[in-house]
């Protein structure tokens, strides 16, 4: 499989490329040259499979250099680390069916993807015999993921900045705790966007970043995408014996567009109608489910929420869905994006009828969440994490689809146990990761917000040479 870049002025790329690059060298996304189809008969064949041999039947098809073997014992590997033995499972509630996203070693599903990148990474580098320093700043939940997926990893070092004292202290421990000596934590005076500027700033140092082999593990990374897309066809298979015949509907608590994305992947992928719609569910910031309802895609001020995850305006992943809406012209994609870097803002109405051939969409608000976890808890004796409540009040707007409708539980509630208490006046269970968090020995480097120490800080500690 050949990928191209969502604005078509750079060569195609195998996947191995396409992984190791992260962006195109013409600022845009990577994308398969095409969506591989799969007939029913196939679809129905993979009934009993497990999690990880469906995850090799899927990425197969995405993927031609890597030889089969050894992607199968890289995906067995990626998934062993999951407390659960079906990686994801479903559970059903009244009617509802919501997909449990978090039984990795972090408890979020960011984990899926990111267990697996690691493993990826380290096999590409074997393979070429070089290394990677990967650099990347976080609000919380992907930097935690990244270092747990890299930890201990031959050939790699990661370096994470997170804003000091301004993310939760559960996912602060959970980064600085990790002992292993490939991975360096770096807490900046200052905000997020100060840390992801950073960031941003020495990638911007091209020689830099070909002399210390800089790599990134942002969601715009398309293994992450395909990893994703595995769990929407295994729900699908499912969903419950007698149902699978029929078409499910997905909620989707969404900030970057990556989680949904996979899901439409998935439904390019899958025979007509097994996935009927997407629901899109927004928190405060909803520029996203502005877009879906109305076509307007313009930036607002990001906002602070209890689903922190999801504080995101611009989405990181929009451009490959817009290839798609765009018919697949690179040239209306790149004046799209160029426009959109000048303004801010896109209105997309003409659209309107193809968006709502795949996507509904809904704005939850800070007061529905609470109310969400609170009757959850109450009724159901399930707990919810404020993520996944954005998810479910979306999905109980759209009962209308007159398909059953399964929820993306993207986030274990003990990581939010703040919020979780303030809705329910008790705390969800904490489970055994996160139990002796408290009492591990921390690392991680105080550091101001200044570009020249953090690279100096990287030439000290990252790999020179393989
Ligand atoms: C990252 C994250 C999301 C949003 O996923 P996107 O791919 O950015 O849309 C939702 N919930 C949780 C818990 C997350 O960590």
């Amino acid at each position: 499989m050949q990928y191209l870049s969502t604005r078509g002025t750079t060569s195609s790329l195998s996947f191995t490329q396409a992984v190791l690059t992260g962006l195109a060298e013409d600022g845009g996304l990577l994308l398969p040259r095409a969506i591989p189809r799969i007939d029913r008969a196939t679809f129905e064949s993979w009934q009993d499979l497990s999690y990880s041999d469906l995850a090799f039947e899927i990425m197969s098809r995405f993927i031609d250099d890597i030889p089969n073997s050894d992607l199968k014992s890289l995906i067995s590997d990626s998934y062993a680390s999951f407390s659960h033995n079906e990686v994801t499972p479903l559970v059903h509630i009244d009617g509802i069916h919501i997909l449990e996203l978090f039984h990795g070693p972090t408890l979020a599903f960011k984990d899926i993807a990111l267990q697996f990148l690691g493993n990826l990474f380290t096999y590409l580098l074997k393979r070429d015999d070089t290394f990677l320093n990967i650099i990347g700043a976080t609000s919380g939940d992907t930097g935690s993921a990244a270092i747990h997926g890299v930890k201990g990893k031959e050939r790699i070092n990661i370096f994470i900045l997170h804003p000091h004292n301004r993310i939760s202290e559960v996912q602060e421990k959970q980064m600085t705790t990790v002992s292993d000596s490939n991975v360096f934590n770096i807490a900046v005076n200052g905000t997020f966007d100060d840390a992801q500027a950073l960031v941003k700033g020495i990638f911007g140092d091209v020689e830099f970043k070909n002399s210390y082999h800089l790599g990134a593990i942002n969601s715009i990374n398309w293994a992450r995408i395909l990893a994703q897309v595995v769990y929407y066809v295994f729900s699908c298979l499912h969903i419950s014996g007698h149902e699978k015949h029929r078409a499910a509907a997905f909620s989707v608590p969404t900030g970057n567009f990556g989680d949904i994305f996979a899901g439409y992947i998935a439904k390019k992928m899958l025979p007509e109608g097994c996935i009927s719609k997407l629901i899109l569910a927004s928190n405060s910031n909803d520029i996203l489910s502005r877009f879906v309802n109305s076509g307007d895609y313009s930036l607002g001020e990001v906002m602070s929420t209890s689903s922190p995850s999801m504080d995101i305006q611009a989405a990181s992943n929009f451009e490959r869905y817009l290839y798609y809406l765009m018919d697949c012209e690179p040239d209306l994609v790149r004046e799209a994006m160029l426009k959109f870097s000048v303004d801010g803002k896109l209105y997309l109405q003409d659209y309107m009828s193809h968006i709502k051939r795949d996507f509904v969409a809904s704005t939850i608000s800070e007061e529905e969440v609470l109310e969400t976890i609170s009757r959850y808890h109450k009724e159901h004796h399930y707990i919810l994490d404020p993520h996944t409540a954005v998810g479910i009040r979306a999905a109980e707007q759209h009962q209308d689809l007159g398909v059953p409708v399964i929820c993306l539980a993207t986030a274990h509630p003990a990581k939010f146990g703040a919020t979780v208490e303030k809705a329910t006046g008790t705390q969800a269970e904490v489970p055994p990761v996160l139990s002796d968090l408290e009492d591990r020995p921390t690392r991680c480097e105080i550091m101001d917000c200044d570009r020249n120490d953090i690279m100096a800080y990287i030439v000290q500690h990252g790999i020179s040479k393989s």
